[in-house]
């Protein structure tokens, strides 16, 4: 392994399918960079898709196996499972600096969260309840049951490398669906590592497989076989919709969490403290990096100047540089595309009169680093405004009401996540009821959570994630109508 790690098995450079390491039949590989240092890591398979059509046969395989384990099997697998996790803390989270550069603790942080899920599953594998509801005629009684839907698959992407799988294959194994995980191409060997833990855990062969390579042509073969009955989809909205056009064919389920524009709102009677403080969590969380991160600050005019004031002292807290080194918190973007969308939002919004308070001006070859921007003087035309900038820049705009504040929130295709502070109980039921929003986090800035069902409205997607509604997107409803005498 590139690095040391104390279970060597954890580091795999080949696909999971049937239960069995394997190359691509092509023996095609793609390479795997840091982004921190542009270093290669190694090589993972180029699958294509006769790669991904034995994993389908794999996976057909150990759905017949695992949908006939009671709940209480799965419930002890999937503990297992979240219990080795938990053991392996320290390898993952190294695996996960090395491929996608967050700062380790933040990375440690994710295997947390990652595994929070398998154990909320897990749980809930045993709470797959059904109904009974009183019949048309005399005798007559209706009886709901629920069933896993099948062969499932998900495409994840880099930015959370184990989160984005374990609340998928969580849920799907939970259901007694088996899975095939594609994973983005930048963040393979975290996902792999995760299959490795889930042998260890007694996951039986099939049921959890991990392809690697180029995304379309593994893509295409999974949401164009009829034995697959349901993709979920973690990316963006482009991606996303290309998807669900291929997912037409056969009427293959689709679960989908696309792009977000989150807009966090401080009204004149938030606490700013606490404002700054959840500003500070959602904006620089994965160095911006994640589908709820703060795109958008709206500040009341009369707290504006207080607020930027604030949120300047509290970005002087942030060290940029290589996710291993002690103390750092923001590291280098994913890509060097990533590090041109910042660029690009930035000088397209200083040309349309923005202010910069805080951070150098983002110019030159720094590699994949951007330092902390912080932006006022922001207007709705601008890009920051309509894409996410996907980076640690934060855009401040002035507002005068809160009708105004609410306009300018919804004024987006998406509507993931939304914030806003206010220690008015009237007004904060207000705003949660108008805002377009599938998650609001109210005076709160970090809103992820295994135990509720997170998902978004409008072009972010269908489908939501955690919690109940998150088993149940991986379920059948069979109602049985039992005839009377
Ligand atoms: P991001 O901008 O975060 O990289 P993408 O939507 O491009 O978002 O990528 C998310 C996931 O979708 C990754 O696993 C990527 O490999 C995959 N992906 C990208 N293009 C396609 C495609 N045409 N078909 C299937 N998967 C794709």
């Amino acid at each position: 392994a590139p690095i040391k790690l104390r279970h060597a098995a954890l580091f795999q450079q080949a696909c999971y399918i049937g239960g069995q390491w394997s190359q691509a039949q092509s023996g095609a590989t793609l390479d795997v960079d840091n982004p921190a240092t542009g270093e290669i890591i190694g090589q993972v398979p180029n699958c294509n898709e006769q790669d991904t059509a034995r994993a389908i046969a794999e996976a057909e395989k150990g759905f017949q196996v695992w949908r006939h384990k009671t709940a209480n099997e799965r419930n002890e697998v999937l503990m297992r499972w979240y219990q080795l996790m938990l053991d392996h803390t320290d390898d993952l989270g190294a695996l996960m600096t090395l491929e996608q550069g967050k700062p380790l603790a933040e990375a440690k942080g994710e295997v947390n969260y990652a595994a929070s899920f398998i154990k909320w599953f897990a749980e809930e594998a045993r709470r797959a309840y059904g109904e009974t509801i009183p019949g048309a005629k005399p005798g007559q009684h209706i009886v709901v049951t629920r069933q896993p839907v099948g062969v499932t698959c998900c495409i994840t992407p880099w930015n959370f490398p184990a989160a984005m799988i374990t609340r998928k294959a969580g849920a799907a194994l939970a259901a007694g669906c088996s899975m095939i995980v594609k994973p983005a191409e930048a963040t393979p060997y975290t996902a792999l590592a995760l299959a490795q833990l889930a042998e260890e855990a007694g996951v039986p062969a099939g049921v959890l497989n991990v392809i690697t390579g180029k995304p379309q042509p593994i893509g295409e073969a999974l949401t164009r076989s009829p034995v697959v009955r349901k993709l979920s989809f973690t990316g963006s909205t482009r991606v996303g919709s290309i998807l669900m056009s291929q997912c037409a064919e056969h009427i293959q389920k689709v679960s989908l969490e696309l792009g977000g524009n989150a807009p966090f709102i401080v009204f004149d009677d938030a606490d700013l403290d606490k404002a700054v403080e959840g500003a500070m969590a959602s904006k620089f969380r994965n160095t911006g990096q994640t589908c709820v991160c703060a795109n958008r600050f709206l500040v009341q005019r009369s707290v504006h100047d207080a607020f930027v004031e604030k949120l300047t002292e509290a970005m002087k807290t942030l060290k940029v540089g290589d996710g291993f080194e002690e103390g750092v918190n923001q590291s280098a973007l994913i890509n060097r595309a990533a590090v041109e969308k910042v660029q690009q939002h930035y000088q397209d919004a200083m040309s349309k009169g923005a202010k910069r308070v805080f951070g150098p001006a983002p110019e030159g070859d720094r590699g994949n680093y951007v330092e902390p921007l912080l932006l006022t003087g922001i207007k709705p035309e601008m890009q920051v405004c309509h894409e996410e900038t996907f980076g640690p820049l934060a855009a401040v705009m002035a507002f005068d009401s809160e009708d105004d504040a609410i306009r300018l929130a919804n004024d987006t295709p998406y509507g993931l996540a939304a914030y806003f502070y206010s220690q008015n109980i009237h007004r904060v039921w207000r705003v949660a009821d108008a805002l377009e929003s599938g998650i609001i986090g109210v005076n709160e800035g970090a809103v992820s959570n295994a135990a509720a069902p997170f998902g978004g409205m409008k072009a972010s997607g269908l489908g939501r994630e955690g919690s109940s509604h998150g088993m149940a997107e991986y379920e059948e409803i069979k109602y049985l109508c039992m005839g009377g005498e």
